[in-house]
């Protein structure tokens, strides 16, 4: 999978790309992350990418030719099909969750464009991106540090990026629910005991103590989560247990 990113700081991936995960992935060729500086596609005498918002106010807005040359160059270069999704990274666009990881990872490009200063030109908005993405409702210095969230979301699911010790499928969301409480050695620190139930080599009591501990957690955090679980996701002891903790939270 190929993440080609539009930016006019493309030192800031340079730590957070060459780490762990990302930097095997890279180095196994299973994904590549491409940087374009935005900067190198204005071609005035001082290569000028942002300018003054019509209409008044403070701050500067991104002009939309350099982006719209950068993308246009990127897309040439890397032969990139037309259904290539265009992100612009946005604090007013669709919230990412894992199900719009799921759907980004299904694509062999992204191209994620990443705003600066006051914004970027409605045009790039309107003509350019073909959707946008917020990272949550908070407002970023950049889009950079949200390019880089998509990034590690989405490659987390490209075969063989992640291994099997630390398999993506029993995950928070993946699941629709959050996940189970997680343990290891020593059994006792400082006097709090793993549960004895971990100890006890019975794999399908595990599994069951492991479901009502992530349907307990995910009731008391993010309730939310169950009223949007789809039915088939929910077994019949599930709803059992379900209701028993809410007869005892009440
Ligand atoms: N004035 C804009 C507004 O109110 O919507 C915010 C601009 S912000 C300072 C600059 C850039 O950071 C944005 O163009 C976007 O690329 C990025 N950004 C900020 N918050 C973000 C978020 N929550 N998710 C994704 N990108 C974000």
């Amino acid at each position: 999978m190929r993440f080609q990113v539009l930016t006019l700081f493309p030192g800031m991936f340079e730590g957070p790309m060459s780490e762990s995960i990302i930097a095997r992935a890279q180095s196994q060729g299973l994904i590549e992350v491409s940087l374009h500086d935005i900067r190198d596609h204005a071609h005035d005498k001082h290569r000028q990418v942002d300018d003054y918002g019509f209409g008044g106010g403070p701050g500067m807005v991104m002009k939309p030719a350099p982006i719209f040359e950068a993308v246009e160059h990127v897309k040439s270069a890397s032969s990139l099909p037309d259904a290539t999704p265009v992100i612009l990274l946005s604090p007013q666009g669709d919230r990412l969750d894992q199900s719009s990881v799921e759907r980004l990872a299904t694509f062999q490009d992204l191209v994620l464009i990443c705003g600066r200063y006051e914004g970027v030109d409605e045009r790039v908005h309107q003509h350019l991106a073909t959707e946008e993405i917020s990272i949550g409702d908070y407002v970023l210095g950049g889009g950079e540090l949200a390019a880089m969230v998509v990034i590690d979301a989405v490659a987390r699911l490209v075969p063989g990026v992640v291994g099997s010790t630390e398999s993506p499928a029993n995950d928070s969301f993946t699941t629709g629910l959050l996940q189970h409480p997680l343990y290891t050695r020593p059994a006792e620190f400082r006097n709090w005991e793993v549960p004895e139930m971990l100890l006890s080599g019975n794999h399908a009591e595990i599994d069951r103590w492991r479901r009502h501990e992530a349907l307990r957690r995910t009731l008391a955090h993010r309730p939310d989560l169950l009223e949007r679980l789809s039915d088939d996701l929910l077994t019949e002891e599930d709803r059992r247990y379900l209701d028993e903790l809410s007869r005892e939270h009440k």
